[in-house]
């Protein structure tokens, strides 16, 4: 093997490669053919060289949103979504994508171009010089630093056993400039390349554990299942089907998890969350954790109710209330497990429960229904007539892949919008922070071929926008919907100086969101009316082309926070928003 980093010796294809061809071979031979990047010195010619040997490169404006797009690509295909980025800011940029993916048990893999780590440990002012191995590292699952050309196949295949295996999440490769250089005999680099075995392995639970929990749930009075995205995620769809129809659950889903099981079915309890929490003595929780946005199993939950819990992760296990029947294992072998043990057992819930909530269901949904209707005739329209204008489009379209953010924008449209499949809805997530929708629409359309539409808020259109142009060079059937209000919340935020700059929440009401369109050569629609709204989303649709849509709202439509004003600390000063 000769080692050279000197540019100036030129490898001689193709008895010899280079660290930058291993990097693409790596990738392919594992099957990792797609990746999101924002190529510059020093791995251009990688993203080249993957485009060389049949890969696919998806070049972004922004690298964060090459790592959305790469984490929302592992979301909806158990295969970790590759990030290339340069070193220094771009490694830095997509970071944020990485800690967001491992946050929310996306697997994905950030492979960065690094400088020669021996200058950066002496602090030697190199080329976009940072310590990125140290700085990736605690945000997540695991790093791994390639110095030399040899390591790279076994980096890559660790890493996307690591970012798949148990909970999934962000893997960081520190891609360092000489080993992405180095010359090595072709034949030897062969050499390097493994299949790695079981590179997912499905870890089956405690049969303990599986007999404890079917008995809790056997005899509960009035259970409920409640559905999170890591249930989504593990593709086990017919088996919670099974469950739900043969234990007679009422199911409520998480966000992400909307579609899993029909909104709209049978069993479905999501217009009667609050009575599921107040009343429900057994819940059993699927692939969601038991967090904020579950007010960490107690506020509103019945101080009584026994949880089961189905995770991967045994750490997630009490981690805020105790779990009276932990089942830790893959989804799939702990479900197989589950409905083998409810076979033989007979369900002794309450009969009234479930028609109850049925009953429940129903007033509620026609109130829902008068709300929408109520709405349609606001001119300039608000977030509920332009929903109105969007939802049976939406709904006679199951097949879309709905990315959603925004604050308003993303309540109200969730809270709206039925999904009947799933891992059809894509949105903010775990963190629920805004400035994931170009990349996540990106992504979602990239790995799965559908088309997709994205709402969002004009503030989280802000924070990726310029991504649609990406939409645009690749040409794919996306369209974006922006509900412009004019701000952040909304856009009749009051300068409390009473001077003219504007508000810290307001943005522009007036701005022209569709002549971005314009610009990429997308598809553009400014919408003033329902009707506008219908047919402009009907046409992008069906046409399977970029488009963008200007939804114009009145500047007063949305409340601060959406519905997690309660969050805030309880201000000082008096504002208006
Ligand atoms: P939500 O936000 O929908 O509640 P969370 O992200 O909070 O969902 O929870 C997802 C949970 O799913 C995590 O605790 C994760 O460990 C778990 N999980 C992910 N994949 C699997 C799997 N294949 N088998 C079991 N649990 C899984
Ligand atoms: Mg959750």
């Amino acid at each position: 093997m000769s080692t050279n980093t000197n540019t100036t010796e030129k490898p001689q294809f193709p008895e010899q490669v280079t660290g930058m061809y291993i990097l693409a071979q790596s990738l392919k031979r594992l099957g990792l053919m797609d990746v999101y990047g924002l190529v510059g010195i020093p791995v251009t010619e990688a993203a080249y060289a993957m485009q060389k040997i049949g890969m696919n490169y998806y070049g972004f404006r922004f690298e964060q949103q090459a790592g959305m797009a790469a984490a929302t690509h592992g979301y909806l295909t158990k295969k970790p979504g590759v990030l290339l980025t340069v070193s220094s800011l771009g490694f830095m940029n997509g970071l944020t994508a990485t800690a967001n993916a491992t946050v929310n048990c996306y697997p994905m893999i950030q492979i960065s171009g690094a400088s020669d780590p021996t200058m950066v440990d002496m602090n030697m002012g190199t080329y976009e010089q940072l310590d990125q191995l140290n700085t990736a590292r605690p945000l997540v699952k695991a790093a791994f630093r390639c110095s030399h050309a040899k390591d790279i196949p076994s980096a890559v295949a660790r890493a996307y056993r690591a970012a798949v295996s148990g909970r999934p999440g962000g893997v960081y490769i520190d891609m360092t400039t000489p080993a992405l250089g180095e010359i090595m005999d072709r034949a030897e680099a062969e050499k390097l390349f493994y299949e790695p075995v079981d590179i997912y392995t499905p870890v089956a639970p405690n049969s303990d554990a599986v007999a404890r929990a079917v008995k809790l749930l056997s005899e509960a009075k009035r259970p409920a299942l409640l559905l999170g995205k890591g249930a989504a995620y593990a593709q086990v769809d017919d088996k919670i089907k099974e469950l739900v129809e043969k234990a007679q659950l009422p199911y409520l889903a998480m966000s992400m998890a909307k579609g899993l099981m029909p909104d709209n079915g049978p069993l479905s309890a999501l217009s009667c969350r609050s009575t599921i929490m107040e009343q429900a003595d057994v819940v059993m929780v699927v692939g969601a954790r038991i967090n904020w946005m579950l007010q960490f199993g107690r506020g509103k939950w019945n101080p009584n109710v026994k949880f089961i819990q189905l995770d991967v992760e045994p750490e997630e296990i009490d981690r805020n209330v105790p779990i009276a029947a932990p089942v830790v294992g893959d989804l799939g072998l702990s479900l197989d497990a589950i409905l083998a043990g409810l076979a033989n057992t007979k369900m002794q819930a309450d009969p009234t429960w479930v028609t109850s909530l049925q009953a429940e269901s129903k007033e509620k949904n026609t109130k829902f229904e008068a709300r929408l209707k109520d709405a349609g005739s606001a001119s300039p329209m608000n977030h509920w007539s332009a929903i109105a204008a969007i939802k049976p489009v939406l709904e006679s379209n199951p097949d879309v892949i709905l990315i959603n953010e925004g604050a308003n924008t993303l309540d109200d449209t969730r809270d709206s919008v039925d999904m009947t499949l799933p891992r059809h809805r894509v949105d903010c997530a775990t963190w629920s922070i805004m400035g994931m929708g170009m990349g996540s629409t990106i992504g979602a359309a990239v790995a799965t071929g559908k088309s997709v539409v994205a709402v969002e808020g004009d503030s989280a259109f802000g924070f990726s926008g310029m991504d649609f142009a990406t939409i645009c060079r690749y040409g794919l059937p996306c369209t974006v919907v922006i509900f412009n209000n004019g701000g952040i919340y909304n856009g009749v935020g009051v300068n409390p100086s009473g001077g003219s700059a504007p508000a810290p929440t307001t943005l522009d009401v007036q701005a022209r969101y569709d002549k971005i369109g314009e610009a990429f050569g997308a598809k553009s629609y400014y919408v003033t009316t329902q009707q506008e709204l219908t047919d402009a989303l009907k046409e992008s649709i069906a046409s399977r082309k970029p488009a963008i849509i200007d939804v114009q709202l009145a500047a007063d439509s949305g409340k601060e926070s959406g519905h997690i004003g309660y969050l805030n600390p309880t201000p000082l000063i008096e504002y208006t928003v």
